[in-house]
């Protein structure tokens, strides 16, 4: 364990067993429609590449930028959504793919932005959930996880752009950021 990290949360075969999981569900739930999974860039990029190749049915895919953190631990509360014009998402059966819902407000403005483009349906998949710190109400369809209250890193999640690669979950050392 990296020197960094306070505490394992998620190892990597729990986050293995658990998006096969999720997979198996999204796969039985799509089976009879076209599926666009769009990832949210870029803390959600390896639960992304996990979770496609855990689904058993075609997907198409999509990139998208959202970044409310800007080198600190708390959502800044304004999100940036500036790929949006790029994305052709109309008539599509969307699933966003997110690393973690925190306030939630992310996903809100996500939401609200696509479904202003005539999505034919709209989910979404989030690796972790932490509930206690919700602000704007988000109902979430595929849950890996529910985390608590802490800042965590790895598998994706960066604090100041570093620890994506880590291939577990963990809590960050306080003196990291304080
Ligand atoms: P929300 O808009 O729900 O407050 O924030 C969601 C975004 O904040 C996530 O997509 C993620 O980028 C970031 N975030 C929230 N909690 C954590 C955390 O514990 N660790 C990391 N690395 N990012 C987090
Ligand atoms: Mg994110
Ligand atoms: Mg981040």
């Amino acid at each position: 364990m990296l020197a960094d990290i306070e505490k394992v949360l998620l190892t990597e075969e729990q986050l293995r067993t658990r998006i096969r999981e999720l997979g198996r569900n999204i796969t039985a739930d799509y089976r009879d429609k076209p599926l666009l999974a769009l990832c949210i860039l870029r803390g959600s990029f390896v639960f992304f590449a996990d979770l496609v190749r855990s689904v058993g049915i075609p997907v198409e895919v999509a990139f998208m930028h959202a970044a409310s953190y800007f080198a600190d631990t708390q959502s800044s509360g304004e999100v940036q959504l500036p790929d949006e014009a790029m994305l052709a998402v109309g008539g599509k059966n969307v699933l966003i793919v997110e690393d973690i819902v925190d306030s939630g407000r992310t996903l809100n403005a996500l939401k609200e932005t696509l479904l202003g483009k005539n999505v034919s349906s709209l989910k979404i998949a989030t690796l972790l959930d932490k509930p206690e710190r919700r602000v704007v109400d988000i109902d979430v369809d595929y849950c890996g996880f529910q985390v608590p209250d802490e800042f965590v890193v790895g598998y994706g999640l960066d604090y100041n752009q570093r620890y994506r690669n880590l291939p577990y979950i963990g809590i960050l050392k306080r003196e990291i950021y304080n």
